[in-house]
């Protein structure tokens, strides 16, 4: 049988040491550096975080800016803007990344959840025939640190030369690229 949906998990390895006090999907659009954060894009009311699982580092999420558990308790803009952002981070994958496939999707509610964040995202999984291959299975902190790093140069790239861009950022300063959809 295959299996269409992983409750994935969210995965966290933090480059420094910083602890996040409360919901991390509050927290780190407030910080200074998306790059440390893996904030890749930002639009008016949603941004796209890595996730640092250890064998897809190239699995995105999309995330509304406001706390909210559910896509019923968001209105029609950050709805709109939530599709057109998740649009365009396929976009920006298939452009930069190149995968043989796509797997998106939610997990609501707690016996859904992969993880203890409540706060509402949205899943872009990048797949490859064979993914177990495409990088080494590893608890090395340094080596998903940098695969994940390369990521990162590659979806903010496909995010800047994407339509809707307001500011096409700096990858290596830490700032992401800026997207409007006029929603
Ligand atoms: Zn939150």
């Amino acid at each position: 049988m295959d299996r269409i949906y992983a409750p994935w998990r969210i995965e966290w390895v933090e480059r420094n040491s910083d602890p996040i006090d409360g919901c991390p999907f509050c927290v780190l659009p407030k910080r200074e550096d998306d790059r440390e954060s893996r904030i890749v894009a930002r639009s008016e009311r949603n941004y796209v975080l890595l996730n640092n699982a250890p064998y897809n580092p190239g699995h995105a999420m999309v995330i509304p800016r406001e706390h909210h558990e559910d896509p019923t308790d968001l209105d029609d803009g950050a709805l709109l803007d939530h599709a057109r952002l998740k649009a365009a981070t396929l976009t920006a994958m298939r452009r930069d990344v190149d995968p043989d496939g796509v797997n998106t999707g939610q997990n609501l509610g707690a016996s859904a959840a992969g993880g203890s964040v409540d706060h509402l995202h949205t899943h872009v999984v990048p797949r490859w025939e064979g993914d177990t291959n495409f990088m080494p299975v590893t608890g090395e902190t340094k080596v998903i640190v940098e695969a994940i790093d390369r990521t990162y140069g590659h979806l903010h790239a496909g995010f800047a030369a994407g339509d809707d861009v307001v500011d096409p950022g700096d990858a290596e300063s830490g700032e992401a690229v800026e997207l409007d959809f006029d929603v």
